[in-house]
């Protein structure tokens, strides 16, 4: 770290920053082959010292959109993190723009060009004149240089307030936080850890959810160490993420951790992850727990059930095998469901998916078979069995247990509910 004319307080214990904005910079950002990601780990990096997020914007390398960006947060927020725009060519405007703003002049840090120049020398390559702008610091900044490329991070205190540079590239951001954490940052924050744990539910809509929870909202809010939480659907599933904040970590995730239990008492079993974990991984916990092994028969889900069960790394310990039987003649011949059943109730019924889990648990001589069978759509939908029928069975020994499910939506929607009611079903059945 190198410090350019700074004044005596900068980077000594000043204000706190409860919390910041993040400012993303790149025109690359706005379109759809560059995702922000520096964002995501700037967040999580501040977060640990207990700065909040407050909120973010991706910009252009425009000097009228990227100016008004650091104005607005500067006066909203106080602590600015921008990242990216950093480099040497005309397109990387966030060094003038932040100075311009700051109305602090720049000049040229020689030990900054020169530290450039050792990096092109040491690849036996002359510096480009334009690397030069990246020496150009302004006035009262605190430099910190760049192990794995060109443009050095800048940090510039504003009275209370402060602006940190960051180069975009990840592998040359993240060690340079890190070292920002170190020397101002760790001094500079409230010192309280923000703990986040996720709880997922499944088997009851948002609302339903919220109903039983929003009681303990007012109860988490009151507390010691205030719980606050977010709900969000999606397909299937209810994540319920709970956050705290402490002056420790350990304080911080206990208070989540109550909160979760609280949680899972207040919906009992549709809660079936308290700590993040898919559906996937928790049926495979349980499978181990209970040594025992599956076999899969699929129709409509194609393969997506085995396919999600086996996206769970050490799978093979309890996935046995798995037969996708998507015509009639297969769940014959493959599964031994009798054809008399597909005649009287259809290829999608409990009857002929209660016969391809007992099917296949038999012939892959396992404790447990699942079949499922449905209509994914657009067509084969009938008055009685609209789009979106779904029939699963779940099989152990000795008890099949099988229910027809209605889902809505388009084909791969009406697969992944079925892949994810099917889950569901092994769980409960392995918690009974
Ligand atoms: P820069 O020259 O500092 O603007 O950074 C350019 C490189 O960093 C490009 O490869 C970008 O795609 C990458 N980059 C810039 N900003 C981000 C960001 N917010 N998240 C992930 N990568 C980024
Ligand atoms: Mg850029």
């Amino acid at each position: 770290m190198v410090r350019v004319n700074v004044p005596p307080s900068a980077g000594a214990p000043g204000a706190v920053f409860e919390r910041a904005a993040i400012i993303a910079v790149g025109s690359e950002l706005l379109g759809t082959s560059r995702v922000d990601t520096n964002s995501l780990f700037i967040t999580e990096q501040l977060n640990v010292l207990g700065i909040e997020v407050a909120y973010k914007s991706v910009v252009g390398d425009d000097r009228v959109q990227l100016g008004a960006a650091v104005r607005f947060a500067l006066d909203h927020v106080g602590f600015v993190v921008c990242c990216g725009g950093l480099g040497p060519t005309d397109d990387d405007v966030t060094r003038e723009v932040v100075a311009e703003i700051l109305g602090r002049p720049l000049t040229e840090h020689e030990g900054i060009t020169t530290r450039i120049r050792d990096r092109f020398a040491s690849r036996h390559m002359d510096m480009p004149s334009i690397n030069r702008r990246q020496a150009m610091v302004p006035a009262d900044t605190l430099v910190f240089n760049n192990p794995h490329g060109t443009a050095p991070g800048l940090w510039i205190d504003e009275g209370d307030r402060a602006v940190l540079l960051l180069p975009g590239p990840p592998r040359e951001l993240k060690p340079m936080l890190a070292t920002v954490v170190e020397s101002i940052l760790s001094s500079r924050s409230p010192h309280r850890s923000l703990v986040t744990q996720v709880v997922r539910i499944t088997g009851r809509t948002e609302s339903h959810t919220e109903e039983a929870v929003q009681s303990l909202y007012r109860e988490w809010a009151r507390a010691a160490v205030p719980v606050s939480a977010t709900i969000l659907a999606s397909l299937g599933q209810i994540e319920l993420h709970l956050s705290a904040r402490a002056g420790s970590p350990a304080r911080a995730a206990a208070a989540v951790k109550a909160a979760a239990l609280q949680v899972s008492e207040a919906v009992g079993l549709d809660a079936y992850s308290l700590d993040g974990r898919p559906l996937e991984q928790v049926v495979g916990d349980l499978l181990v727990e209970r040594q025992f092994r599956i076999a899969l028969a699929e129709s409509c889900t194609g393969g997506l059930l085995t396919s999600r069960l086996t996206d769970v790394a050490g799978s093979s310990r309890y996935v046995e095998s798995a037969v996708v039987a998507y015509a009639n003649s297969a769940k014959v011949s493959l599964l031994g469901v009798p054809q008399v059943l597909i005649d009287q109730h259809g290829a999608v019924s409990e009857p002929v998916a209660i016969a391809m889990a007992e099917g296949v648990r038999a012939s892959a001589r396992v404790d447990l078979g699942v079949g499922v069978t449905g209509i994914a759509g657009p067509s084969g939908g009938a008055a009685n069995k609209p789009v979106g029928t779904v029939a699963i069975a779940v099989a152990l020994s000795g008890s099949t247990r099988s229910q027809q499910f209605r889902f809505v939506g388009d084909r791969e929607r009406v697969k992944r509910q079925a892949s994810q009611a099917a889950l569901d079903m092994v769980r409960r059945e392995l918690l009974l």
